[in-house]
């Protein structure tokens, strides 16, 4: 397969909701030739993104997309160049041709708009990389982890049922090696990155040969049109730290089953995962 840019890299996160991704969009985002895009997946025809994208506010000023220069110029350079506009794309369509020519404009006009080669998409979701993959784009999935309980936690705060999502947790990275196993592979903690957030950024540019001059922390000084993601995009310092809130809410029982469910993404082996759905589903035949 032909890569349809080859002068562009995508730096795809791969982790659950509430892991930390958005944090991770813009620190990478704040170095010098990397863009941090948002969800790049909103652009598409699904009806949940159709909603998001309708009433999802710019980072850059808390305004509609219409409203924010950024997209309005991305929306112009495709308008002249392709006929099309944002609203017409749709990066998660089905049909191979339209989807090869509706991410290559959207990617092309982000790169030429913010001048930068390396774009970060920060959909998360694994059928998305898998259909940029296999369209041919140069795409690097960096797998993001971050304690299971603490993810639970912030799901059960926007009213998520905490059993769904402790079964939910380790599925998703089931997924993961399942059809995102490449060799180039990049992983990160979330709470390694939040502590060292400098080293952890060092080696992930090291082993993407980014050229690494000096690491930049300040990323609310850099002006980000992410249209969907953690309220955090809209947060004007700097500061970043971890929550440990997730101790007092979720009980010792809970915690339990959490990481008894989450111990196979530990070992990140598809058939082990197999094998210990089978193994816990003897424990849990009732729940609770
Ligand atoms: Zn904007």
């Amino acid at each position: 397969m032909d890569n349809p840019l080859p002068h562009i890299t995508i730096l795809y996160p791969l982790c659950p909701s509430y892991s930390g991704s958005t944090l991770l969009s813009l620190l990478l985002g704040s170095q010098q030739g990397i863009y941090g895009a948002g969800e790049l997946f909103i652009f598409s025809k699904h009806p949940e993104r159709i909603d998001a994208l309708q009433e999802g506010l710019c980072s850059c000023n808390q305004k509609r997309y219409q409203d924010c220069d950024f997209w309005t110029k991305t929306n112009a350079l495709i308008s002249e160049k392709y006929g099309l506009t944002l609203e017409q794309l749709n990066v998660e369509a089905e049909d191979k041709e339209t989807f090869l020519l509706h991410n290559s404009v959207l990617l092309e006009a982000i790169s030429a708009i913010s001048q930068n080669t390396i774009i970060v998409d920060n959909s998360k979701i694994v059928s998305r990389f898998v259909q940029l993959q296999q369209a041919g784009f140069n795409v690097i999935p960096i797998v993001l982890y971050r304690e299971p309980q603490a993810v639970v936690h912030s799901w059960v705060k926007r009213q998520y049922d905490w059993w769904d999502v402790a079964h939910y947790y380790p599925s998703f990275y089931k997924e993961v090696v399942k059809y995102a196993n490449t060799q180039d592979t990049l992983t990160i903690r979330y709470e390694a990155l939040v502590k060292n957030p400098i080293e952890e950024l060092q080696k992930i540019l090291q082993q993407i040969d980014i050229p690494i001059n000096s690491i930049d922390l300040n990323w609310q000084q850099q002006t980000y049109h992410h249209l969907k993601g953690n309220p955090m995009r809209f947060q004007k310092d700097s500061t970043i730290s971890i929550s440990n809130d997730w101790k007092n809410r979720i009980s010792l029982r809970q915690q339990f089953w959490i990481v008894l469910l989450a111990f196979p993404v530990k070992m990140h082996r598809y058939w082990f995962y197999l094998f210990w759905e089978r193994f816990v589903v003897l424990f849990t035949w009732k729940r609770y």
